[in-house]
């Protein structure tokens, strides 16, 4: 399916940490044709690419809907991420995670300024319905699989300063550039 360009007007502001909607557990999607919910990913793409973001879930636009989008490629922020085609997922499903953990540096757009060491698996088995409503199952691994499961975890109202193991573990984007870009 091609993806609609979306007018600079109708981006929408990312929310926020403090902002409740972050901590609320979003509602499944169920009408998968709705022409609101195509629109919504084409703003959800566009509000992501203006960004510098390598994924973006609804609530962080306000919307407590089961919806995120995975996009990895490099930019500002993630100078090494790979490169992949963005993945819109409704309703995922985390399968099955990798008992392996990796310790890696995350921001997100909700909580400028600070990144932080977060230990995730390093595999997971996703299952999710795409944009045409086709239901999907797919393996990720790595920085995605990362990407995967941060933006999994906005569904259920967590963010990622919850699953750092000590403060010590929080960096600024500014040193965090300095010392790993
Ligand atoms: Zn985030």
């Amino acid at each position: 399916m091609t993806t609609t360009i979306v007018p600079e007007t109708s981006l929408h502001q990312i929310v926020q940490l403090g902002n409740p909607v972050l901590r609320q557990i979003a509602e499944p999607i169920y009408s998968f044709q709705d022409p609101g919910l195509q629109q919504l990913i084409d703003e959800l793409l566009g509000t992501l690419h203006r960004s510098n973001g390598v994924g973006l879930a609804a609530p962080q636009v306000g919307i407590s809907r089961r919806l995120m989008i995975v996009a990895s490629h490099p930019n500002a922020r993630y100078p090494h991420a790979p490169k992949m085609d963005p993945i819109p997922m409704l309703n995922p499903k985390i399968l099955h995670r990798s008992h392996r953990l990796v310790k890696d540096w995350e921001g997100c757009l909700s909580v400028p300024g600070i990144r932080g060491l977060v230990p995730r698996s390093d595999a997971i088995d996703m299952a999710y319905t795409d944009r045409t409503g086709q239901r999907q199952q797919q393996c990720f691994t790595g920085f995605v699989a990362r990407i995967v499961q941060h933006e999994y975890d906005h569904l259920d109202g967590k963010v990622f300063l919850d699953r750092v193991e000590s403060s010590a573990e929080l960096i600024t984007d500014q040193e965090y550039l300095k010392q790993f870009a």
